[in-house]
């Protein structure tokens, strides 16, 4: 479906059904990414036979932590000190996190803005819980010039900090995530390509 990518192309799973994502993970895409918590535990359970590796990849409330945070192989969205304190309080074992970034600077994104990120990091080091693997990011609706900025400055704080992991790019904005290196793709809609 992506052309000669090596990196993960995580399915993002909400708009699809578990029938359809079985359709999708025989496909040989065996990585699902979910923005809701009830969403997401539901289908852990309908698809349990399955080896999957479950991202959540959605805004997650610090007092929803708990409800997940032991079944899922990676949060992709850590960006605030409320929800580094749950997963310390709830996880059984170290937690793969992705450090969400506010790179295009819209207030109503969800991320960390950069000139917060170290105190950030400063503050969510006593956390042993939590496994720092990389940063996630969200391009800008409409603006391929903010995105692929948005998605450059990505690559470049990840090799500045030595966290090697890139989520970034979905359906529209992937091909330039890929060219700045993205290790994670999340792509939702162009799915229904492969179950036409
Ligand atoms: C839905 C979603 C995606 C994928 O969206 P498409 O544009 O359909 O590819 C990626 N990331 C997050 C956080 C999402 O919620």
């Amino acid at each position: 479906m992506i052309k000669d990518y090596k990196g993960t192309v995580i399915c993002a799973s909400k708009y699809f059904s578990p029938q359809e994502l079985r359709k999708i993970y025989s496909k040989g895409y065996h990585d699902f990414g979910e923005n809701r918590v009830q969403m997401m535990t539901e289908k852990i359970e309908a698809l349990s036979d399955l080896d999957v590796k479950w991202h959540f990849i959605g805004h997650l409330q610090s007092n929803k932590v708990k409800d997940i945070i032991n079944q899922i192989d990676y949060l992709h969205t850590l960006d605030r000190l409320s929800v580094a304190k749950e997963i310390q309080k709830h996880a059984t074992k170290k937690i793969k996190c992705f450090i969400q970034l506010n790179l295009t600077e819209e207030p109503q994104k969800s991320g960390i803005y950069v000139d917060k990120l170290d105190q950030f990091l400063l503050e969510i080091k006593k956390y042993d819980k939590i496994e720092l693997v990389g940063f996630m990011t969200m391009g800008k609706d409409q603006d391929e010039v903010a995105t692929e900025e948005a998605f450059k400055k990505m690559n470049a704080l990840s090799k500045a900090y030595n966290l090697p992991l890139l989520s970034m790019g979905m359906t529209e904005d992937y091909h330039l995530a890929i060219k700045h290196h993205a290790t994670h793709l999340r792509i939702g809609r162009k799915f229904y390509e492969l179950l036409n």
